[in-house]
């Protein structure tokens, strides 16, 4: 039985009014989430905020399937159960996104990514789920090493060899997701099994983080900080003090393995 302990912390950043990311940490389901929403006048937050409650929900209410549950999905044999429930919440998310915007034509075009983990402390599992931008990391052995791939055009260029990191953090179509939660077609969800071992610890941010803060300094935060809390509050001050120029939202889960 693994013992989980997690912190989160969202901040709008220097230079927005509002808060579009939006987050989700249910120690009792093993859930950690991130969100950053997109669109025009307030939509992005509408579109973060269903994505969460859609997503909290439909992993509440499979948290005893011992059944594979995925309605109204079809089941991906090729997924654990766990991999299956996000895929299928993500997908659900985005068909709330979609309804939303055929009751109120003023949320047209608003998105949002998600990024998700899944704990199973009693059988030592870990499952990780995407769509977009938003990050998830692992540090194991003080090193922190991002598991998922970006769903980001810039993202597609590093990893094809034709920009860097540091390019990237800089282009100016940096910004420019090519998958997230929109209400189009269901969405192709990167879904991933990790093991656990003591001592790892797991980082979800949004790119207001990991746009502005790089990877070597968000590990040597997280070292230095007493408690996950600390972690969480320095690295959105670190955020902030690279000019905050987008929301910040950021959760740690540390396991240890008794
Ligand atoms: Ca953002």
């Amino acid at each position: 039985m693994w013992r989980v302990s997690s912190a989160v912390a969202s901040h709008p950043g220097l230079r927005r009014e509002e808060n579009e990311d939006a987050f989700c940490v249910r120690g009792d389901l093993g859930l950690y989430l991130v969100a950053d929403g997109m669109g025009g006048h307030a939509a992005g937050e509408v579109a973060s905020r269903l994505a969460v409650d859609a997503v909290e929900a439909f992993i509440e209410d499979t948290r005893h399937a011992d059944v594979e549950r995925t309605w109204p999905f079809p089941y991906d044999p090729k997924l654990s159960l766990d991999g299956n429930r996000l895929k299928a919440a993500l997908r659900l998310a985005n068909r709330r996104i979609a309804a939303a915007v055929v009751r109120d034509q003023a949320l047209k075009g608003m998105a949002t990514t998600a990024a998700a983990v899944l704990v199973d402390a009693g059988a030592g599992r870990i499952t990780v789920a995407h769509v977009g931008d938003s990050r998830i990391y692992r540090r194991r052995a003080g090193q922190l090493a991002q598991v998922t791939h970006d769903h980001s055009w810039v993202g597609e260029q590093v990893r094809a060899g034709s920009l860097t990191e540091a390019d990237a953090k800089r282009h100016p179509w940096r910004n420019v997701v090519t998958r997230a939660l929109a209400g189009g077609d269901d969405p192709e969800v990167d879904v991933a099994q990790l093991d656990g071992r003591q001592g790892d610890l797991l980082m979800i941010c949004s790119d207001g983080l990991s746009g502005v803060v790089g990877d070597d300094t968000c590990q040597a935060i997280i070292t230095a900080a007493a408690s996950l809390d600390q972690a969480c509050a320095d690295l959105i001050a670190a955020a902030n003090a690279g000019g905050g120029p987008d929301n910040i939202t950021v959760a740690l889960i540390k396991i240890d393995v008794d």
